[in-house]
């Protein structure tokens, strides 16, 4: 880490436990490259003191901070203001101090937005189908329902599927049991499920039924490459991997606090993709 200065700007993350977080690695890397005078750490909080911590962070002039499990509800509830996507999603991923107020966003959707076009996938080309219904992907429903796109969910417990459902216009429901017979109509698949994670049990997902032009995003990104990529690659589909999600996302923070629209490339995900290999 280079040396501070009395200017330095100061922003971290926020959860319980963060030690697992590659936050720290992935603004650490933005950091060094554009020689910013700032540092972006580790803010374990224990249960029980997130809204003293972050009025805490903001007093003493930290910039803001990123919020991981288990605080973004609380942090929905704490900010004075924020953007569309947070109040979609429900959930708050990012926080800015500034003139003594905090501001909230969610910057998941736009993480899995920017990826996909990043492997110049068109996110609203075709209908898409959402596999789970937890706080992922009510994340990736958010950014593509903003985008009018036609998007199913189908999950294992159906009435959260119905819920999530709710929450958005136009947006419909597919029995779990048959995700695999209506991939022939849609464009994109998206496992928003923690199936495929190391230790969590595969999706079962039968691509021979899809469409040629299918594209298979996971967001699961340990393993980076999962199962369900393996066999869509099998099938000679396009594949997106979870990792481009978890770097875009962290872009809008970091310009917020330290000025700089940082960029996604090939070093940055070798330099993450190095440390989730090592566990
Ligand atoms: P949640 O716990 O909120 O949701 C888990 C989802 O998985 C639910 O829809 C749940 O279904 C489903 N599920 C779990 N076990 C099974 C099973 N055995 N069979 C069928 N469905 C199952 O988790 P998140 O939404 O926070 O995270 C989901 C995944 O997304 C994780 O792997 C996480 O690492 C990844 N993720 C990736 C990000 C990225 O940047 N790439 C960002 C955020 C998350 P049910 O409702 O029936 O319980």
């Amino acid at each position: 880490m280079p040396i501070l200065s009395g200017m330095a700007r100061v922003a971290g993350i926020a959860g319980w436990p963060v030690t697992h977080s590659r936050s720290p690695r992935v603004h650490g890397f933005w950091l060094r490259r554009y020689e910013i005078d700032g540092a972006y750490v580790p803010l374990p909080v224990r249960p029980g003191h997130f809204d003293t911590a972050m009025r805490g962070l903001a007093a003493a002039g930290f910039a803001g901070a990123n919020i991981t499990i288990p605080y973004k509800l609380e942090a929905f509830a704490l900010c004075d203001e924020m953007d569309d996507a947070a109040r979609r999603i429900g959930a708050v991923n990012t926080l800015v101090f500034k003139d003594g107020r905090i501001k909230g966003s969610n910057t998941d959707g736009f993480g899995f937005i920017a990826n996909l076009r990043d492997h110049q996938v068109d996110p609203a080309a075709g209908p898409a189908l959402v596999l789970g219904a937890g706080g992922a992907a009510r994340a990736v429903v958010a950014g593509l329902a903003a985008l009018g796109a036609q998007v199913t969910i189908a999950n294992r417990s159906p009435a959260r599927a119905e819920a999530l459902a709710a929450r958005f216009s136009g947006v419909g429901v597919v029995a779990w049991d048959l995700r695999s017979e209506v991939l022939r109509d849609h464009s994109l698949v998206v496992n928003a499920t923690s199936l495929g994670m190391s230790g969590r049990g595969e999706l079962k997902l039968n691509l021979g039924l899809s469409h040629p032009a299918l594209v298979v995003a996971d967001l699961v990104y340990v393993p980076l490459e999962t199962a369900l990529l393996r066999a869509a690659r099998h099938h000679g589909l396009r594949v997106v991997d979870g990792l481009g999600m978890l770097l875009h996302q962290a872009r809008p923070g970091f310009e917020a606090w330290f000025g700089v629209d940082p960029t996604v490339d090939q070093e940055l995900r070798q330099f993450v993709a190095a440390d989730l290999a090592g566990g």
